[in-house]
């Protein structure tokens, strides 16, 4: 039975889950278990367990041995692609019983996960195209002694590090695109939120996939993660998660073997709205932009910056919009906006929430926690009145919590879009085609969206600017990201010899 037809609740005890070696899911044994508690329930949902730097060589070891064997590199596009379509077909038959897991985990709402596990699949299917696609370059134009052939080939072991806010959708932003070319992978899961990542392994396994080609190893940051960013044996990592943690791989990188980095860090996104704009577009946009996920979103739209002949009627609008969105138990068809992924998430929001109100902001609406008997919540807050100097419109929040800050010109508003260390996301609303591109053009930042908001796929690529990370993840780009570029020389003929 589609499980969006009945009313779903919280496991009776616990789920363990195993990490994932050579094609085999390992249970715990005697390793440290880690219990995890549902943030909409408070009930221990899933046990996962805490893997040693043993097993991580384990499975680094895994993977090598997978990647020079060429049990999957020396296969032809089609054969993979094969795999990863066949991938597609199995999470789009499991989309209920992810998503739940994901839900539990996460606290975001069923029906939220079970649309983004569904674009999952489409990443699978499309990345299958990738891998019969991928080519290299040839010169015919050096010459009649010689002829020039580029060649893309697999980088080899790639390490992936994963957050907790979009566990199984940012894993699979990757994973196909990683598998197109013939890489072999170790992932780690974000230690909240880990069984979606070992069931995409027991899926991936299903479909075909070679032992060794896909691990997971589960564990905590400072422990497992740094240990994969410092193995000597990883040729490649892809971090996804804080711009703090991103600095410490990036050094670890350096003092290990130099690692090819991906990193997707954090934002601090501006949605830019002009009076010209249709404003109840606008302002469902604006809405959607700090709310979706509970604004536990790396591409959350955290900064409303409005022109002033509007502003105050926009915000308010804003505000009503937030005011209708229904939060409550994740495991509700109805949710919107689900649970707080974190303890220390909340407790972060609701300092920041404290902050603007001492920084002299207006609270519009929301700036408390919400009670709803069990797990923990916040109403979506917009705060007004907010200058470029105040923390709250400076640091990420990462939480459902929205700045305004009114401008008169264009000019004025594309300076304040830049004014952030980061680079990751932004929104124009407007119906003035001249403005609308030349905020494009002149606003920094990795993904960009005109009348609209968070809208993605697998074609276009995500990634961002200044400290929002280096590389890009998705379509070709993604395919690319992971492969080593080789120049090939040809002679033809007799070689000019060079001594006698
Ligand atoms: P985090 O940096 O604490 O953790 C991310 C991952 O890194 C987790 O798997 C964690 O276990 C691991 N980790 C922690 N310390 C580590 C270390 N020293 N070495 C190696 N790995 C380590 O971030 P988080 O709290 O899980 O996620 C929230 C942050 O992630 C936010 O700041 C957000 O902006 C960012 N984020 C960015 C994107 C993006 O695409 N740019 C997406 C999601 C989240």
């Amino acid at each position: 039975m589609d499980q969006s037809s009945r009313r779903l609740s919280p496991p009776e005890a616990p789920r363990a889950f195993g990490f994932f070696i050579d094609g085999a899911e390992r249970p715990a044994g005697d390793r440290e278990v880690m219990t995890r508690t549902s943030p909409g329930h408070d009930v221990p949902v899933t046990e996962i367990p805490q893997c040693s730097a043993a097993d991580l060589d384990h499975a680094v070891s895994a993977a090598r041995t997978a990647f020079e064997d060429r049990r999957w590199s020396g296969l032809n596009g089609a054969a993979r692609a094969a795999v990863l379509l066949r991938t597609g077909a199995l999470i789009r038959k499991r989309v209920d019983d992810i998503a739940y897991w994901e839900t539990l985990e996460s606290g975001k709402p069923i029906a939220q996960a079970r649309a983004e596990i569904t674009g999952c699949a489409d990443m699978f299917e499309y990345a299958s195209g990738l891998a019969r696609s991928l080519h290299g370059d040839a010169f015919n134009n050096l010459g009649d002694g010689m002829f020039g052939v580029v060649t893309r080939e697999p980088v080899g072991v790639v390490g992936i590090i994963t957050p907790w806010n979009f566990p199984f959708l940012i894993l699979c932003e990757r994973v196909p695109y990683v598998l197109a070319s013939g890489n072999c992978i170790v992932a780690k899961p974000s230690e909240f939120t880990s069984a979606t990542t070992v069931m995409l392994a027991q899926i991936l396994s299903e479909a075909g996939l070679p032992d060794g080609v896909f691990n997971v190893v589960t564990g905590t940051g400072p422990t497992i993660g740094q240990a994969l960013a410092e193995h000597g044996d990883v040729d490649m990592l892809s971090f996804t998660g804080s711009t703090r943690t991103g600095r410490a791989i990036v050094a670890a990188a350096g003092a290990s073997n130099f690692k090819k980095l991906g990193l997707e860090l954090g934002g601090k996104n501006p949605q830019i709205v002009f009076a010209d704009a249709d404003l109840e577009d606008a302002a469902d946009g604006v809405a959607f932009g700090i709310a979706f996920n509970t604004g536990q979103c790396c591409v959350s739209g955290s900064r409303l910056i409005v022109e002033r002949s509007v502003a105050e009627k926009f915000a308010q609008m804003v505000a009503d919009k937030l005011g209708k969105a229904v939060t409550g138990d994740p495991l509700d068809e109805a949710t919107q906006l689900g649970a707080i992924t974190t303890e220390a998430q909340n407790a972060t929001i609701l300092t920041y929430i404290e902050t603007g109100q001492a920084e002299g902001a207006t609270l519009v609406c929301g700036g408390a926690a919400l009670d709803l008997g069990r797990g923990r919540y916040i109403a979506p807050t917009v705060f007004s009145n907010v200058t470029a100097d105040m923390a709250i419109a400076r640091e990420e929040i990462f939480g459902p919590v929205l700045t305004v800050t009114p401008f008169d010109t264009v000019d004025e508003a594309i300076a304040m879009a830049n004014d952030t260390d980061y680079g990751l996301a932004a929104s124009v609303w407007t119906k003035d085609i001249d403005k609308a591109l030349m905020v494009t053009r002149r606003v920094q930042a990795g993904r960009f969206w005109v009348n609209t908001t968070l809208a993605g796929g697998p074609e276009l690529p995500i990634g961002g600017f200044k400290q929002s990370g280096w590389g890009r993840e998705a379509g070709i780009y993604g395919v690319e990201e992971y492969t080593q570029i080789k120049s090939v020389h040809i002679e033809i003929g007799k070689r000019n010899h060079w001594i006698g």
